[in-house]
């Protein structure tokens, strides 16, 4: 006997439900999609216990007719798209035809709407139409959802306390309102306005609406693109920074979307202006021809596919790298000073070129600034930081930050160029290994030839070194060999030699020993000199500032002169 059922249309709603509205969050997505497909310039979205017993969106777009507002309940019934090639030039949030019976399905659904001509209410309880009636409405369009999932209690059960439901919802707003600067969205939880955004297309705006005024004064507006990718938006300024990926906003041609992969390209553009455990903000939105992306590869496409991936990361990356360089003030001026001092023949020493400044007098030191490339040194404080500064700026240097800046960026260009200078040890290096690691030494020497290293074997558990490069005289080498030789052999995914010199590098920054010691006024120009060098001066390796800057407009305000 056959066994085969085929579905009927209330059950493969309920069946859709589960992977289109799996949650509150869900439901509304879905709903505001929709309000935004309908040319909506206003969107107020309500709440109530977290969604769990209402919800409600409506808004002012185009509306449905009489006969539209019933058909939109059945499953694939759709405006969006009607033919097989469709599908490949989607420009609408939605056109799978799936979320309002699915929403139907397990909820109590009231659809309101007005086209300028019909105004029409449908009600429909878990699948079933109630009430399809002519009721006064204004034009656009009002979805309540109530009893969500009171009928699939397994899926009722999944569902996270209102509290956590809410700030998914909230989330999703915020979302939604930075990816559309052009409409006016509130989010209302229990009565009470939780956001709220005006709709004027002023994406900086809707930023300080969101994340705070201070946020949105640190925005750099960013606008590059290639053959096949326009990105556009807002990148905040490194110093403001979150511990979570929340921050990271994607958006491609005006649809939210989860991206791990272009949040790593993001993440990767910050890197060395951030402490490692650090995310940035922001709202970008790539704008990519329409055929060259799959946005039906996730029910509720959270998730796309796009062509040409790899060449969209690495703009991504390389391009804000480069917007945050060019914004860290007063750096613009500085870097461009350093490139036109790169195009010298020869280098000048410019500790001991004394520039005729004005003397000033603190206490009873007196401070003359000497010039270095970029800073005029003026003195140390604490031991541990240095004072500089250029015409426009006060420079509190962190002397540690900046020495591993320095060590870490002259390492990595000796390395890169093959320019690393030998000298033979007196006494020999010995340094203690695991029997496995002597039995895997040829190995890690071919590992080690870009630094000039090689180890032979001593003893059954110690290696020699006889002649090591220079830089090791700043650094603890035992330590620095030791980190190496582990960081080689539990690479389990086999970096390749470019990853490997920038890991020699840190690691060599890292076990720096002679940091902490009090440096000479001519330890410090010198200093000041090589920080001045270098591509990357403000963060150290690891993200950390190298110095911080106090402006002479900032002191005006401070002592109340403006
Ligand atoms: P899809 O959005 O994938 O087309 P939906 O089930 O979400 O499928 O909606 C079905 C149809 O109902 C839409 O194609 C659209 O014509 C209509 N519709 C839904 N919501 C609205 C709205 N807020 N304003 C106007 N029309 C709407
Ligand atoms: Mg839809």
């Amino acid at each position: 006997m056959s066994k085969i059922n085929v579905l009927d249309e209330h059950l493969t709603n309920m069946i859709a439900a589960g992977e289109v509205v799996e949650r509150p969050m869900g439901v509304v997505k879905e709903l505001v999609e929709n309000s935004i497909d309908a040319q909506a310039t206003k969107i107020e979205v309500r709440l109530t216990n977290g969604g769990l017993d209402c919800l409600q969106v409506t808004d002012d777009g185009i509306g449905m007719d009489r006969q539209d507002a019933t058909k939109a309940f059945n499953r694939h019934a759709t405006s969006k798209i009607s033919e097989v090639n469709d599908l490949w030039r989607i420009k609408t949030m939605g056109f799978r035809g799936e979320a309002l019976p699915s929403i139907a399905s397990v909820s109590k659904t009231t659809l309101t709407t007005c086209d300028g001509n019909d105004s029409t209410q449908v009600r429909i309880e878990y699948g079933k139409l109630v009430e399809a009636k002519p009721m006064a409405f204004a034009q656009g369009t009002s979805v309540k959802v109530e009893g969500l999932f009171y009928k699939t209690p397994a899926r009722l059960k999944h569902l996270k306390s209102a509290n956590t439901e809410t700030n998914m919802v909230f989330d999703l707003i915020q979302k939604m309102a930075l990816g559309h600067p052009e409409i006016a969205f509130e989010l209302y939880c229990d009565d009470r306005l939780k956001i709220q955004t005006n709709g004027s297309g002023s994406l900086q705006e809707v930023i300080m609406n969101i994340y705070g005024l201070e946020t949105a004064k640190k925005c750099i507006p960013v606008s590059f693109g290639d053959f096949d990718f326009q990105v556009d938006g807002y990148i905040v300024s490194p110093s403001i920074n979150r511990s979570t990926r929340q921050y990271i906003n994607c958006y491609v041609n005006g649809r939210v979307i989860r991206s791990l992969a272009l949040q790593k390209a993001i993440i990767d553009g910050y890197h060395g202006f951030m402490m490692p455990d650090k995310f940035p903000i922001c709202v970008l939105n790539i704008s990519i021809d329409n055929q060259l992306v799959d946005v039906n590869v996730h029910p509720s496409k959270w998730e796309i596919r796009i062509s040409k991936e790899r060449q969209l990361y690495s703009l991504l990356t390389e391009n804000i790298a480069k917007a945050i360089r060019q914004s860290l003030t007063p750096s613009d001026m500085i870097v461009e000073h350093i490139k036109e001092e790169k195009k010298e023949p020869e280098r000048v020493i410019l500790n001991e070129e004394k520039v005729s400044y004005q003397q000033q007098e603190i206490a009873d030191f007196i401070i003359e600034p000497t010039h270095t490339e970029r800073f005029s040194y003026l003195t140390q404080l604490h031991g541990r930081y240095i004072l500089a500064c250029d015409e426009e700026n006060l420079y509190i240097v962190d002397q540690h930050a900046a020495q591993e800046r320095c060590m870490y960026e002259e390492i990595q260009n000796d390395i890169l160029n093959k320019s690393i200078d030998m000298q033979p040890l007196l006494v020999p290096l010995i340094i203690d290994v695991t029997p496995a690691t002597i039995n895997r030494l040829e190995e890690i020497n071919e590992q080690l030839a870009c630094i000039n290293v090689e180890m032979e074997p001593f003893s059954a558990s110690s290696v020699i070194i006889r002649e090591v490069p220079v830089f090791f005289e700043q650094i603890d080498e035992t330590e620095f060999m030791q980190d190496l030789i582990d960081e080689i052999i539990n690479d389990k995914k086999m970096s390749t030699l470019e990853i490997r010199k920038e890991k020699i590098a840190s690691l060599a920054c890292h076990s720096s020993v002679k940091f902490n010691k009090y440096l000479s006024a001519d330890e410090s120009k010198k200093l000041l000199s090589r920080l001045s060098n270098c591509n990357q001066p403000f963060n150290c390796p690891h993200g950390r500032p190298t110095m911080i800057s106090i402006s002479e407009k900032q002191l005006e305000k401070e002592f109340k002169r403006v």
